[in-house]
């Protein structure tokens, strides 16, 4: 990236230490840092025209209405849905996915078929679970290999006539996988099931267009695209979405309530019960603009050069092991070391300023599937630097001496 120093200039949080030492922020795929053109938006919200939206004659809701409205086209545009009632807003992809999870109940019979991926977030499993003890369907999983990659000729085999629903992340957050996911939703469709993909790790990196996808519905979190936390979109096509019943009751969501008998008001406003997250759905059309500026192209090509120097440079630590080395993968390295628990290391790389995070990374089944209680994970972002990588492996190789 050419600009990168104007880039880091744009995100104050990355001028902060931690424990006497620069911070180098290596956590983006739990959430991104903010740019001073989104923290501004917020400011302005609160500042200029907070109000309550959709109800109001008076100017102030007015306003803040066309703006949440705005960034809704702007979501539209950004993913190429048809229609703008195709978004709704929700808090994020666990919301968004519950909400279909949900609506599904009336849809789903006993013995039915739900096919969910073998590299799925909790999130994306749980609801799953749900959905299933609730209508005596069967969650069945689609396995992967030692890479990282999804068996495709094992999803050929389970898919049939009792498949109802596919659900598969377009990006591991645990391995960085990506994901065939055209291939998935042409033949997911081509047995009559509906197909969910979780977009929540892809937003930062890949532009998704819903339509030529032909998915039925798609998910993101906006705080994982330089937007703030608690705001994010369910995209649904309007066939589905007109066929689910809402997930929450309230204000907002109806269009005449007695007591005998509520109706439901139209697309969104039928999943979007309550007063929402206003300055947050503002912001979250902030954040595309910003990350539109810079351009998906330039950071996908930026990131890949992060990806391959830093795979590299890892890999000539001695004992060091990567987990999820797919072939088409984004910047995310899941990696131990020889005989040490992550907890350990993420704790001195802590100490020295470094944020990166350990655990099962909400993806519990991945971990047991290599026999690990966990990973190191370093996710970058197009505001990392090839310095950052270099800082990174130094501490690793200290961590490892102080450790072994
Ligand atoms: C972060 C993430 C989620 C959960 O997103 P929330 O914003 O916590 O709702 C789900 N799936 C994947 C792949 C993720 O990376």
């Amino acid at each position: 990236m050419s600009h990168i120093d104007s880039i880091r200039k744009d995100f104050p949080i990355l001028k902060r230490e931690v424990n006497g030492k620069p911070l180098v922020y290596l956590d983006n795929a739990a959430t991104s840092q903010t740019p001073q053109q989104v923290i501004d938006v917020i400011v302005d919200y609160y500042q200029n025209y907070n109000a309550n939206i959709h109800r109001g004659v008076h100017a102030l809701s007015q306003e803040a209405t066309d703006k949440y409205e705005q960034a809704r086209i702007k979501i539209q545009q950004h993913f190429n849905a048809k229609k703008t009632h195709e978004i709704i807003f929700t808090s994020g992809t666990t919301h968004s996915i519950n909400i279909v999870a949900n609506g599904f109940t009336s849809l789903i019979k006993k013995g039915d078929e739900i096919l969910v991926s073998a590299m799925e977030h909790h999130s994306n499993i749980v609801p799953w679970q749900m959905l299933c003890e609730r209508t005596g369907a069967i969650l069945k999983v689609i396995p992967m290999s030692q890479e990282g990659e999804l068996l495709m000729n094992v999803y050929d085999d389970l898919l049939c006539d009792k498949t109802k629903l596919v659900f598969c992340n377009h990006i591991s957050n645990a391995l960085g996988t990506i994901n065939p996911i055209e291939d998935i939703i042409e033949k997911a469709h081509a047995v009559g099931a509906a197909v969910l993909i979780d977009g929540a790790q892809a937003a930062p990196h890949i532009v998704a267009d819903v339509q030529k996808l032909d998915v039925d519905f798609y998910t993101v979190s906006a705080h994982k695209i330089c937007g703030p936390t608690g705001i994010g979109m369910l995209y649904g096509k309007e066939e589905w979405l007109g066929k689910l019943p809402p997930y929450q009751g309230g204000g907002e969501m109806i269009a005449e309530v007695t007591f005998e008998k509520t109706t439901y008001a139209d697309l969104p406003h039928k999943f979007e019960a309550g007063t929402p997250n206003i300055c947050g759905g503002i912001a979250f059309g902030a954040a595309l603009d910003y990350m539109n500026e810079i351009g998906f192209d330039a950071i996908a090509a930026y990131e890949h050069e992060l990806l391959e120097y830093a795979t590299q440079k890892l890999l000539e630590v001695d004992g060091l092991k990567i987990y999820g080395t797919a072939k088409n993968k984004t910047s995310v390295i899941s990696f131990n070391i020889n005989g040490i628990h992550p907890y350990d290391i993420g704790t001195i790389l802590d100490k020295l300023g470094i944020a990166v995070r350990t655990g099962h990374h909400c993806a519990q089944p991945i971990m047991d599937f290599y026999k690990i209680p966990g990973t190191v994970r370093a996710s970058f972002s197009f505001y990392n630097t090839m310095e950052e990588v270099d800082v990174l492996v130094e501490a690793i190789k200290r961590a490892k001496n102080m450790l072994q």
